[in-house]
Protein backbone atom coordinates (compact mmCIF):
# COMPACT_ATOMS: atom_id res chain seq x y z
CA UNK A 1 0.00 0.00 0.00
CA UNK A 2 1.22 3.48 -1.07
CA UNK A 3 1.15 5.97 1.32
CA UNK A 4 0.57 9.97 0.52
CA UNK A 5 1.86 12.51 2.33
CA UNK A 6 -0.87 15.28 1.95
CA UNK A 7 -0.37 18.71 3.15
CA UNK A 8 -1.61 19.87 6.14
CA UNK A 9 -2.46 23.37 7.90
CA UNK A 10 -1.40 21.87 11.13
CA UNK A 11 -1.74 18.69 12.66
CA UNK A 12 0.93 19.13 15.49
CA UNK A 13 0.19 22.71 17.05
CA UNK A 14 -3.51 23.13 16.13
CA UNK A 15 -5.55 22.91 19.53
CA UNK A 16 -7.95 20.34 20.07
CA UNK A 17 -11.38 22.03 19.80
CA UNK A 18 -14.60 21.85 21.58
CA UNK A 19 -15.14 23.88 25.05
CA UNK A 20 -11.98 23.80 25.99
CA UNK A 21 -10.50 25.82 23.89
CA UNK A 22 -9.87 29.00 26.02
CA UNK A 23 -12.88 31.20 25.37
CA UNK A 24 -10.99 34.76 24.64
CA UNK A 25 -10.87 36.95 21.79
CA UNK A 26 -7.53 37.34 20.52
CA UNK A 27 -5.70 38.71 17.80
CA UNK A 28 -2.27 37.68 17.19
CA UNK A 29 -1.95 39.38 13.21
CA UNK A 30 -4.30 41.12 10.87
CA UNK A 31 -7.08 39.33 9.77
CA UNK A 32 -6.55 37.18 7.42
CA UNK A 33 -3.05 36.40 8.62
CA UNK A 34 -0.38 35.53 6.33
CA UNK A 35 -1.37 31.95 6.73
CA UNK A 36 -4.96 32.57 5.65
CA UNK A 37 -4.09 34.61 3.09
CA UNK A 38 -1.75 31.65 1.68
CA UNK A 39 -4.87 29.61 1.94
CA UNK A 40 -6.76 31.94 0.13
CA UNK A 41 -4.36 32.25 -2.95
CA UNK A 42 -4.67 28.25 -3.54
CA UNK A 43 -8.52 28.30 -2.41
CA UNK A 44 -8.65 30.66 -5.74
CA UNK A 45 -6.75 28.40 -7.30
CA UNK A 46 -8.44 24.78 -6.89
CA UNK A 47 -11.86 25.89 -5.78
CA UNK A 48 -14.49 27.58 -8.29
CA UNK A 49 -15.30 31.36 -7.78
CA UNK A 50 -18.80 30.64 -7.37
CA UNK A 51 -18.24 29.14 -4.24
CA UNK A 52 -17.89 32.32 -2.12
CA UNK A 53 -16.29 32.83 1.44
CA UNK A 54 -17.54 35.62 3.95
CA UNK A 55 -14.85 35.71 6.18
CA UNK A 56 -11.24 34.29 5.01
CA UNK A 57 -10.05 33.39 8.01
CA UNK A 58 -9.17 29.82 8.04
CA UNK A 59 -9.90 27.50 11.06
CA UNK A 60 -8.53 25.03 12.49
CA UNK A 61 -10.29 24.77 15.85
CA UNK A 62 -13.61 25.27 16.89
CA UNK A 63 -15.71 25.46 20.34
CA UNK A 64 -17.74 26.90 23.39
CA UNK A 65 -17.81 30.76 20.99
CA UNK A 66 -14.81 30.62 19.37
CA UNK A 67 -12.85 29.53 16.17
CA UNK A 68 -9.09 29.51 16.12
CA UNK A 69 -7.84 30.16 12.60
CA UNK A 70 -4.47 29.14 11.00
CA UNK A 71 -2.34 32.32 12.38
CA UNK A 72 -3.23 31.87 16.03
CA UNK A 73 -6.16 34.35 16.31
CA UNK A 74 -9.39 33.48 18.62
CA UNK A 75 -12.30 34.44 17.08
CA UNK A 76 -15.54 35.26 18.73
CA UNK A 77 -18.32 33.27 16.64
CA UNK A 78 -21.42 35.17 16.48
CA UNK A 79 -22.64 33.06 12.82
CA UNK A 80 -22.50 29.12 14.62
CA UNK A 81 -21.48 28.07 10.77
CA UNK A 82 -25.10 29.64 9.66
CA UNK A 83 -27.24 28.46 12.95
CA UNK A 84 -25.66 25.29 12.63
CA UNK A 85 -23.68 24.54 15.61
CA UNK A 86 -26.58 25.54 18.17
CA UNK A 87 -24.62 22.91 20.79
CA UNK A 88 -21.61 24.24 20.20
CA UNK A 89 -18.44 23.41 17.74
CA UNK A 90 -16.98 19.55 18.37
CA UNK A 91 -19.40 19.49 21.74
CA UNK A 92 -18.10 16.75 23.89
CA UNK A 93 -21.86 14.78 23.70
CA UNK A 94 -21.57 15.01 20.10
CA UNK A 95 -17.81 13.93 19.53
CA UNK A 96 -18.21 10.57 21.83
CA UNK A 97 -21.57 9.33 19.69
CA UNK A 98 -20.02 10.26 16.59
CA UNK A 99 -16.49 8.34 17.49
CA UNK A 100 -18.19 5.52 18.82
CA UNK A 101 -20.49 5.14 15.82
CA UNK A 102 -17.39 5.30 13.31
CA UNK A 103 -16.01 2.67 14.79
CA UNK A 104 -19.36 0.27 14.37
CA UNK A 105 -19.87 1.33 10.69
CA UNK A 106 -19.90 4.14 8.53
CA UNK A 107 -22.13 3.34 6.15
CA UNK A 108 -24.74 1.04 4.82
CA UNK A 109 -27.51 3.04 2.78
CA UNK A 110 -30.18 2.88 5.08
CA UNK A 111 -32.75 2.42 2.44
CA UNK A 112 -30.51 -1.03 1.61
CA UNK A 113 -29.92 -2.16 5.08
CA UNK A 114 -31.50 -0.40 7.52
CA UNK A 115 -30.13 0.66 11.32
CA UNK A 116 -31.94 1.91 14.19
CA UNK A 117 -30.57 5.29 14.99
CA UNK A 118 -32.52 6.12 12.12
CA UNK A 119 -35.89 5.07 13.43
CA UNK A 120 -34.97 6.63 17.00
CA UNK A 121 -34.00 9.82 15.06
CA UNK A 122 -37.42 9.98 13.50
CA UNK A 123 -38.98 8.75 16.93
CA UNK A 124 -37.17 11.99 18.61
CA UNK A 125 -38.65 14.50 15.99
CA UNK A 126 -42.35 13.47 15.70
CA UNK A 127 -42.13 13.53 19.83
CA UNK A 128 -40.44 17.18 19.95
CA UNK A 129 -41.56 18.98 16.59
CA UNK A 130 -45.21 20.89 17.00
CA UNK A 131 -48.59 18.97 17.42
CA UNK A 132 -49.87 15.81 18.68
CA UNK A 133 -50.89 14.04 15.58
CA UNK A 134 -49.73 11.09 14.29
CA UNK A 135 -46.38 11.73 12.48
CA UNK A 136 -43.53 10.26 10.42
CA UNK A 137 -40.29 11.34 9.18
CA UNK A 138 -38.00 11.34 6.14
CA UNK A 139 -33.86 11.98 6.33
CA UNK A 140 -31.85 13.88 4.14
CA UNK A 141 -28.83 15.49 3.90
CA UNK A 142 -29.50 19.27 3.43
CA UNK A 143 -31.82 21.83 3.90
CA UNK A 144 -32.44 22.14 0.08
CA UNK A 145 -32.92 18.33 -0.47
CA UNK A 146 -35.52 18.32 2.36
CA UNK A 147 -37.39 21.22 1.34
CA UNK A 148 -37.41 19.46 -1.84
CA UNK A 149 -38.72 16.53 -0.32
CA UNK A 150 -41.52 18.39 1.38
CA UNK A 151 -42.86 19.82 -1.77
CA UNK A 152 -42.65 15.91 -3.29
CA UNK A 153 -45.05 14.66 -0.18
CA UNK A 154 -47.57 18.06 -0.31
CA UNK A 155 -47.58 16.91 -4.17
CA UNK A 156 -48.14 13.02 -3.66
CA UNK A 157 -50.29 13.17 -1.07
CA UNK A 158 -52.50 16.41 -2.76
CA UNK A 159 -52.55 15.19 -6.17
CA UNK A 160 -52.02 19.13 -7.25
CA UNK A 161 -48.98 20.93 -8.03
CA UNK A 162 -48.79 24.61 -7.47
CA UNK A 163 -46.42 25.57 -4.47
CA UNK A 164 -46.62 29.47 -3.39
CA UNK A 165 -43.65 30.37 -1.33
CA UNK A 166 -43.20 34.40 0.05
CA UNK A 167 -41.60 37.51 -0.57
CA UNK A 168 -37.80 37.40 0.99
CA UNK A 169 -38.02 33.64 1.47
CA UNK A 170 -34.93 31.53 0.98
CA UNK A 171 -35.38 27.87 0.86
CA UNK A 172 -31.80 26.81 -0.63
CA UNK A 173 -30.26 26.50 -3.98
CA UNK A 174 -30.67 23.49 -6.52
CA UNK A 175 -33.37 23.75 -9.09
CA UNK A 176 -36.48 23.92 -7.47
CA UNK A 177 -35.68 25.52 -4.18
CA UNK A 178 -34.22 28.69 -6.06
CA UNK A 179 -37.39 28.83 -7.86
CA UNK A 180 -38.77 29.07 -4.00
CA UNK A 181 -36.18 31.57 -2.85
CA UNK A 182 -36.75 34.86 -3.79
CA UNK A 183 -33.58 37.06 -4.01
CA UNK A 184 -32.21 37.15 -6.89
CA UNK A 185 -28.19 38.19 -6.66
CA UNK A 186 -26.50 35.79 -5.65
CA UNK A 187 -28.80 32.96 -5.51
CA UNK A 188 -30.39 32.47 -8.84
CA UNK A 189 -28.87 35.23 -11.27
CA UNK A 190 -28.17 33.55 -14.24
CA UNK A 191 -28.91 30.12 -13.20
CA UNK A 192 -32.46 29.95 -14.80
CA UNK A 193 -34.96 28.04 -16.29
CA UNK A 194 -36.45 27.33 -12.86
CA UNK A 195 -38.81 24.52 -11.54
CA UNK A 196 -42.61 25.58 -12.61
CA UNK A 197 -45.40 25.92 -10.76
CA UNK A 198 -43.94 27.84 -8.19
CA UNK A 199 -45.52 31.63 -7.20
CA UNK A 200 -44.98 34.20 -4.89
CA UNK A 201 -46.84 35.71 -1.94
CA UNK A 202 -46.55 38.66 -0.05
CA UNK A 203 -45.01 38.77 3.46
CA UNK A 204 -45.54 40.07 6.70
CA UNK A 205 -42.84 42.54 7.03
CA UNK A 206 -44.08 45.00 9.99
CA UNK A 207 -40.62 46.86 9.71
CA UNK A 208 -41.26 48.02 6.09
CA UNK A 209 -45.19 47.09 6.16
CA UNK A 210 -46.94 50.58 6.71
CA UNK A 211 -48.46 48.97 10.11
CA UNK A 212 -50.90 46.12 8.31
CA UNK A 213 -51.74 43.74 11.29
CA UNK A 214 -50.54 39.83 10.74
CA UNK A 215 -54.21 39.35 9.75
CA UNK A 216 -54.35 41.51 7.06
CA UNK A 217 -51.12 41.11 5.72
CA UNK A 218 -52.14 37.35 5.51
CA UNK A 219 -55.31 38.52 3.76
CA UNK A 220 -53.59 39.96 1.43
CA UNK A 221 -51.37 37.06 0.24
CA UNK A 222 -54.44 35.13 0.38
CA UNK A 223 -56.28 37.10 -1.93
CA UNK A 224 -53.24 36.89 -4.20
CA UNK A 225 -53.26 33.43 -4.25
CA UNK A 226 -56.50 33.17 -4.96
CA UNK A 227 -56.61 35.69 -7.58
CA UNK A 228 -53.20 33.96 -9.24
CA UNK A 229 -52.74 30.58 -8.82
CA UNK A 230 -56.49 28.75 -7.11
CA UNK A 231 -55.98 26.82 -4.06
CA UNK A 232 -57.58 24.10 -6.22
CA UNK A 233 -54.25 24.29 -7.68
CA UNK A 234 -52.04 24.30 -4.95
CA UNK A 235 -50.02 21.85 -3.46
CA UNK A 236 -48.60 23.64 -0.27
CA UNK A 237 -47.43 26.97 0.61
CA UNK A 238 -43.85 27.28 2.34
CA UNK A 239 -43.09 29.39 4.75
CA UNK A 240 -40.19 30.16 7.42
CA UNK A 241 -41.73 31.27 10.33
CA UNK A 242 -39.07 33.62 11.28
CA UNK A 243 -37.68 34.29 7.78
CA UNK A 244 -33.09 33.93 7.82
CA UNK A 245 -31.45 35.00 4.80
CA UNK A 246 -34.31 37.19 3.79
CA UNK A 247 -33.64 39.42 7.03
CA UNK A 248 -34.55 37.72 9.99
CA UNK A 249 -37.84 39.02 9.07
CA UNK A 250 -40.86 37.99 11.98
CA UNK A 251 -44.36 38.19 10.69
CA UNK A 252 -46.98 40.37 12.87
CA UNK A 253 -48.96 38.21 15.13
CA UNK A 254 -51.83 36.52 13.69
CA UNK A 255 -49.95 36.13 10.15
CA UNK A 256 -48.87 32.82 10.93
CA UNK A 257 -52.49 31.44 12.25
CA UNK A 258 -54.64 32.71 9.40
CA UNK A 259 -52.15 31.21 6.61
CA UNK A 260 -52.55 27.81 8.26
CA UNK A 261 -56.32 28.07 8.66
CA UNK A 262 -56.97 28.96 4.93
CA UNK A 263 -54.21 25.97 4.03
CA UNK A 264 -56.72 23.84 6.27
CA UNK A 265 -60.06 24.92 4.14
CA UNK A 266 -58.03 24.31 1.29
CA UNK A 267 -56.71 20.92 1.46
CA UNK A 268 -53.57 23.22 0.68
CA UNK A 269 -50.49 21.32 2.73
CA UNK A 270 -48.89 24.35 5.01
CA UNK A 271 -44.87 23.34 5.20
CA UNK A 272 -43.14 25.20 7.72
CA UNK A 273 -38.93 25.48 6.79
CA UNK A 274 -37.81 26.01 10.24
CA UNK A 275 -34.13 24.93 8.70
CA UNK A 276 -33.02 28.09 10.49
CA UNK A 277 -35.11 28.93 12.86
CA UNK A 278 -35.20 25.06 14.54
CA UNK A 279 -33.82 23.38 17.25
CA UNK A 280 -33.88 25.66 20.53
CA UNK A 281 -32.30 28.50 18.66
CA UNK A 282 -35.37 30.97 18.80
CA UNK A 283 -36.35 30.54 21.96
CA UNK A 284 -38.33 27.59 21.80
CA UNK A 285 -37.68 23.88 20.06
CA UNK A 286 -38.94 25.44 17.18
CA UNK A 287 -40.30 29.00 15.96
CA UNK A 288 -43.49 27.63 14.86
CA UNK A 289 -44.34 27.27 18.78
CA UNK A 290 -44.43 30.66 19.42
CA UNK A 291 -47.74 31.53 17.65
CA UNK A 292 -48.91 27.93 18.75
CA UNK A 293 -49.36 27.26 14.83
CA UNK A 294 -48.71 23.26 13.83
CA UNK A 295 -47.25 22.88 10.44
CA UNK A 296 -48.58 19.74 8.44
CA UNK A 297 -44.91 19.52 7.21
CA UNK A 298 -42.05 20.85 9.13
CA UNK A 299 -38.48 21.27 7.33
CA UNK A 300 -35.49 20.50 9.59
CA UNK A 301 -31.52 21.17 8.69
CA UNK A 302 -28.97 22.93 10.16
CA UNK A 303 -29.07 23.26 13.89
CA UNK A 304 -30.10 19.70 13.94
CA UNK A 305 -26.81 17.65 14.11
CA UNK A 306 -24.11 19.64 15.65
CA UNK A 307 -22.55 20.16 12.34
CA UNK A 308 -23.00 16.81 10.28
CA UNK A 309 -24.62 17.39 7.19
CA UNK A 310 -28.61 15.87 7.79
CA UNK A 311 -31.86 16.89 7.24
CA UNK A 312 -35.39 15.77 8.12
CA UNK A 313 -39.18 16.55 7.10
CA UNK A 314 -41.10 15.34 9.78
CA UNK A 315 -45.28 15.77 9.37
CA UNK A 316 -48.64 13.88 9.35
CA UNK A 317 -48.38 10.70 9.08
CA UNK A 318 -51.29 10.90 5.97
CA UNK A 319 -48.90 13.27 4.21
CA UNK A 320 -45.43 11.24 4.87
CA UNK A 321 -46.96 7.87 3.69
CA UNK A 322 -48.11 9.36 0.31
CA UNK A 323 -45.52 8.47 -2.05
CA UNK A 324 -44.63 5.39 -3.85
CA UNK A 325 -42.12 2.67 -1.37
CA UNK A 326 -39.15 4.10 -2.80
CA UNK A 327 -40.36 7.30 -4.07
CA UNK A 328 -38.22 8.86 -1.51
CA UNK A 329 -34.82 8.69 0.00
CA UNK A 330 -31.28 8.88 -1.51
CA UNK A 331 -27.65 7.25 -0.80
CA UNK A 332 -26.80 8.95 2.19
CA UNK A 333 -29.83 10.06 3.67
CA UNK A 334 -29.93 9.89 7.50
CA UNK A 335 -26.08 8.83 7.42
CA UNK A 336 -25.19 6.35 10.84
CA UNK A 337 -22.82 9.41 11.93
CA UNK A 338 -25.14 11.98 11.32
CA UNK A 339 -27.37 10.08 13.30
CA UNK A 340 -25.81 9.46 15.99
CA UNK A 341 -24.54 13.53 16.17
CA UNK A 342 -28.48 14.45 15.99
CA UNK A 343 -29.16 12.24 19.05
CA UNK A 344 -26.33 13.67 20.90
CA UNK A 345 -27.56 16.91 19.75
CA UNK A 346 -30.49 16.67 20.82
CA UNK A 347 -30.04 14.85 24.10
CA UNK A 348 -28.12 18.15 24.62
CA UNK A 349 -31.14 20.29 23.02
CA UNK A 350 -33.06 18.60 25.88
CA UNK A 351 -31.09 17.78 28.92
CA UNK A 352 -29.30 20.78 28.98
CA UNK A 353 -32.00 23.20 28.42
CA UNK A 354 -30.69 24.88 25.77
CA UNK A 355 -34.05 26.64 24.80
CA UNK A 356 -33.46 28.25 28.67
CA UNK A 357 -30.08 29.63 27.34
CA UNK A 358 -31.41 30.52 23.78
CA UNK A 359 -33.97 32.99 26.08
CA UNK A 360 -31.15 34.30 27.95
CA UNK A 361 -29.00 35.03 25.22
CA UNK A 362 -32.04 36.78 23.69
CA UNK A 363 -31.83 38.73 26.43
CA UNK A 364 -29.06 39.76 26.33
CA UNK A 365 -28.80 40.82 22.71
CA UNK A 366 -32.02 42.49 23.34
CA UNK A 367 -31.01 44.86 25.61
CA UNK A 368 -27.33 45.38 24.03
CA UNK A 369 -28.91 46.23 20.47
CA UNK A 370 -31.91 48.18 21.96
CA UNK A 371 -29.94 50.21 23.66
CA UNK A 372 -27.53 50.65 20.35
CA UNK A 373 -30.81 51.77 18.34
CA UNK A 374 -31.42 54.35 20.75
CA UNK A 375 -27.93 56.03 20.32
CA UNK A 376 -28.06 55.26 16.83
CA UNK A 377 -30.50 56.68 14.40
CA UNK A 378 -29.28 54.40 11.64
CA UNK A 379 -30.30 51.36 13.24
CA UNK A 380 -33.73 51.48 12.10
CA UNK A 381 -34.80 48.16 13.74
CA UNK A 382 -34.10 45.59 16.12
CA UNK A 383 -35.71 41.56 16.00
CA UNK A 384 -35.67 38.78 16.42
CA UNK A 385 -36.25 35.94 18.88
CA UNK A 386 -34.02 34.15 21.21
CA UNK A 387 -30.28 33.74 20.09
CA UNK A 388 -31.52 34.65 16.77
CA UNK A 389 -31.60 38.22 16.71
CA UNK A 390 -30.53 41.38 13.97
CA UNK A 391 -30.29 45.09 13.31
CA UNK A 392 -31.73 46.50 10.00
CA UNK A 393 -29.61 49.65 9.21
CA UNK A 394 -31.27 52.44 6.86
CA UNK A 395 -30.75 56.21 5.83
CA UNK A 396 -32.17 57.93 9.06
CA UNK A 397 -33.49 60.70 6.80
CA UNK A 398 -35.17 58.23 4.51
CA UNK A 399 -35.64 54.95 6.01
CA UNK A 400 -34.03 54.02 3.19
CA UNK A 401 -31.64 50.67 3.29
CA UNK A 402 -28.33 51.06 3.35
CA UNK A 403 -26.38 47.96 2.47
CA UNK A 404 -22.78 49.77 1.78
CA UNK A 405 -22.72 50.53 5.84
CA UNK A 406 -23.69 47.25 6.71
CA UNK A 407 -20.63 45.37 4.61
CA UNK A 408 -18.18 48.40 6.52
CA UNK A 409 -19.80 47.03 9.47
CA UNK A 410 -19.45 43.68 9.04
CA UNK A 411 -15.84 43.88 7.63
CA UNK A 412 -14.99 46.20 10.56
CA UNK A 413 -16.04 43.37 13.13
CA UNK A 414 -14.43 41.09 11.11
CA UNK A 415 -11.16 42.81 11.20
CA UNK A 416 -11.86 43.16 15.03
CA UNK A 417 -11.85 39.24 15.55
CA UNK A 418 -16.00 38.87 15.49
CA UNK A 419 -17.44 36.61 12.98
CA UNK A 420 -20.80 38.49 12.19
CA UNK A 421 -22.82 37.69 9.40
CA UNK A 422 -24.87 40.20 6.68
CA UNK A 423 -28.64 38.78 5.35
CA UNK A 424 -31.97 40.66 3.89
CA UNK A 425 -32.93 41.33 0.68
CA UNK A 426 -31.52 45.24 0.49
CA UNK A 427 -28.24 43.35 2.22
CA UNK A 428 -28.63 45.83 5.01
CA UNK A 429 -29.19 43.53 8.16
CA UNK A 430 -26.31 42.39 10.55
CA UNK A 431 -27.71 39.05 12.07
CA UNK A 432 -26.77 37.53 15.24
CA UNK A 433 -26.61 33.74 15.85
CA UNK A 434 -24.17 32.88 18.64
CA UNK A 435 -23.66 29.39 19.58
CA UNK A 436 -26.12 28.57 22.56
CA UNK A 437 -22.70 27.36 24.20
CA UNK A 438 -21.15 30.76 23.89
CA UNK A 439 -19.72 32.56 27.66
CA UNK A 440 -22.15 36.11 28.30
CA UNK A 441 -18.66 37.39 28.20
CA UNK A 442 -17.89 36.68 24.87
CA UNK A 443 -21.41 37.57 23.72
CA UNK A 444 -21.35 41.14 25.01
CA UNK A 445 -17.55 41.49 24.17
CA UNK A 446 -18.78 40.38 20.21
CA UNK A 447 -22.01 42.96 21.00
CA UNK A 448 -19.61 45.61 21.61
CA UNK A 449 -17.71 45.22 18.99
CA UNK A 450 -20.09 45.46 17.11
CA UNK A 451 -21.33 48.50 18.57
CA UNK A 452 -18.16 50.39 18.04
CA UNK A 453 -17.56 48.94 14.55
CA UNK A 454 -20.77 50.87 13.77
CA UNK A 455 -19.97 53.52 15.89
CA UNK A 456 -16.38 54.65 14.12
CA UNK A 457 -18.15 54.76 11.13
C1 LIG B 1 -30.01 27.29 4.91
C2 LIG B 1 -31.43 27.18 4.61
C3 LIG B 1 -31.92 26.28 3.64
C4 LIG B 1 -31.00 25.44 2.78
O1 LIG B 1 -30.25 24.55 3.56
P1 LIG B 1 -28.93 23.91 2.92
O2 LIG B 1 -28.51 22.89 3.94
O3 LIG B 1 -27.96 25.01 2.75
O4 LIG B 1 -29.34 23.30 1.64
C5 LIG B 1 -33.28 26.18 3.46
N1 LIG B 1 -34.13 26.92 4.17
C6 LIG B 1 -33.72 27.80 5.11
C7 LIG B 1 -34.71 28.59 5.89
C8 LIG B 1 -32.36 27.97 5.35
O5 LIG B 1 -31.92 28.86 6.26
Amino acid sequence: MTTVDLPRVSDTDAPLGGPSLAQVRRLVTAIPGPKSQALSARKTAAVSAGVGVALPAYIVAAGGGVLIDADGNSLIDLGSGIAVTGVGNSAPRVVAAVAAQLAQFTHTCFTVSPYDSYIEVAEALNRLTPGDHLKRTALFNSGAEAVENAVKFARAFTGKQAVVAFDHAYHGRTTLTMALTAKNIPYKDGFGPFAPEVYRAPMSYPYRDGGLSGVEAAKRAILQMEKQVGGGNMAAIILEPIQGEGGFIVPAPGFLPTLVDWCRANNVVFIADEVQTGFARTGDMFASNHEGIVPDLIVLAKGIAGGLPLSAVTGRADIMDAPQPGGIGGTYGGNPLACAAALATIESYESDNLVGRAREIGAIMTECLGALQLADARVGDVRGRGAMMAIELVDPSTGEPDAQLTGRVAAAAHARGVVVLTCGTYGNVIRFLPPLSIPDHLLLEGLQVVTDALGAL
